[in-house]
Order: C-alpha cells, then structure tokens, then sequence
C-alpha cells in the first residue's frame, strides 16, 4: 500500500531531468523533497502523481501502474497542490475549494460536499474571504485557498474512506508568513496522522527537519541521500548540493542548520 516510483528516469531531449529515482510514500508518513533549484523535485512530484509516462521505470499507486488508472480514479486517491496552480484570477475562493470535489460527483453526497469544503475553508483559515475572487488576494492568501483545494478533493465521502490516499504539495508554503507556514504543516501533520501519506517539496530545511519523517535529497536529478531529517540533515550531506557551507545550530531541544558561508 504505497504510491511509488522504481528505478524512474525522465529525459527531455538530451537531458536527463530524473536519474533512476525510486522512492516510496507510505501511508501516514510525510516525505520531505528537498534540493536546489532544477533538481528534479517538482518533475518527481509529477510522476507521483501520475503527470506523464516516465522514459523508464514506472510510477505505481498500490502496486498498479499509474499509466492504467484513469484521470478521475486517480483524483481520488490523490490531491495535488502545484507550485505554479492555474490562476483561475475570477473565480472566488469557494469556487476554487468546491472545484476539489469534482472528482466526487455523483458518489458524494451534497452535504458531504458542503461539509469537505467547509472543513477546508475553515483548516486553511480562508473562511474571512471565501466569497472574494482569487484575483484579490496575496500571493500566500492564494496559495492557503489552493491547499483548501486539495483538502477538499482528499476528503473522501464515508463510503470510500477505506482506500489509501496520498496528498502531493509542490512547495506550499513559499508564499506563506512564518506563523501560516507551521499551520499549514501543522494541518499536514494532523492530516497524515489520519492515514493519508503525504509527500511535500520544501525549501525551508528548518520547517522540512521539523515537519518530515523521512526526506529524499535531490542533485541534478540524482537521489543524494534519503533517510530521517536527522540522518540527512547534516552540514556534510547538505552542503555539496546546496553548494553552501552549514553549521548546526542547537535552539532549545531542536538542532537547525545555519549558513555561515
Ligand atoms: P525543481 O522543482 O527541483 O526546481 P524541476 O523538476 O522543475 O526542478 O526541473 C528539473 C530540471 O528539468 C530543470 O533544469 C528544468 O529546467 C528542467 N525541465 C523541466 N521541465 C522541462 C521541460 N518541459 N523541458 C525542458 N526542461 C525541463
Ligand atoms: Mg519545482
């Protein structure tokens, strides 16, 4: 019961994005994607959930192919947040929060629907402005309402609550203020808790030691490390990729990294 990749490489013309990467989510795990810019983490993510046909290896959703499991079907085992979501400047913050439950028409009951979007709303802390259009928000104000989204589509109608399902956030927090950042992997952490595996990009190695039970480090499309934050985050393993020097840093009863060069 796992959403996976085995031995995955993806090349574009003559470069190779992704280098024989595999990785698994298990359920109620959150696996952090860390590397620099143009690693290869946000084309991973793609092929998690089932974005386009690896050049080889394969992508599996419980041991299937994810090739073979159609669009809709596999909206509702996973919901993705994307680093860069369609705009959709007109359409108002509930629409956008109702449009996750697409996948669920006509197995999901309307008040079902009403309560998953109302769950979401309030979760993101998006209810102040449901009823303004996207276009009126902050960068992070829209970017909480596309986490409602996917919230909302992982919220499963009681009859189909049984099947695994997987959350896939491409840098979530990048627009979002310190103190929305820990609640949106705070509401990560609950979420796993109940089952669902989650596999998230980070940036901030602060929030990703905090929040991951395991991360995969990504070089050049390479898989450079993988195991417990504590394990991987060390100024040895990190240093090379980002291409900085680190320096631990002990704050209270958690160990941070530092950039000193
Ligand atoms: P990350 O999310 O780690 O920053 P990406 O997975 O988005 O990296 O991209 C990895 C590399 O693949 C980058 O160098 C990017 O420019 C390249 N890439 C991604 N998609 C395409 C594409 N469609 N055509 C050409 N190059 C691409
Ligand atoms: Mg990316």
């Amino acid at each position: 019961m796992t959403l996976a990749v085995h031995n995955l490489t993806q090349r574009i013309g003559r470069a190779t994005i992704l280098a024989d990467i595999s990785v698994e989510v298990r359920p109620g795990e959150i696996l952090g994607l860390l590397g620099p810019n143009g690693a290869g983490k946000s084309t991973l993510l793609g092929a998690l959930a089932g974005d386009f046909k690896p050049t080889a290896g394969r992508a599996s959703l419980d041991g299937q192919d994810l090739a073979r499991i159609d669009a809709l079907a596999r909206a509702r085992r996973r919901a993705v947040m994307r680093q860069h979501g369609a705009s959709a400047f007109d359409f108002t913050v509930r629409e956008i929060v109702e449009l996750g439950r697409s996948p669920w028409v006509g197995r999901s009951a309307i008040a079902d629907d009403r309560r998953a979007v109302a769950r979401a709303l309030a979760l993101t802390d998006v209810e102040r402005f449901a009823d303004r259009a996207m276009g009126t928000l902050s960068g992070g104000e829209r970017q909480r309402a596309q986490f409602a989204r996917a919230l909302a589509q992982l919220d499963a109608p009681p009859s189909e609550v049984s099947a695994q399902r997987y959350l896939l956030l491409d840098e979530p927090t990048s627009s979002l203020d310190l103190s929305h950042q820990h609640a949106l992997l705070a509401a990560v952490r609950r979420l796993a808790a109940e089952g669902p595996g989650v596999c998230v990009v980070l940036h901030d190695l602060n929030l990703a030691a905090r929040y991951c039970d395991r991360v995969l480090v990504l070089h050049q499309g390479r898989a450079h490390a993988m195991g417990t934050p504590l394990e991987v985050m060390t100024p040895a393993t990190l240093g090379p990729v980002y291409d900085v020097r680190f320096t631990s840093v002990q704050a209270g009863n958690a160990t941070m990294l530092a950039v000193v060069g």
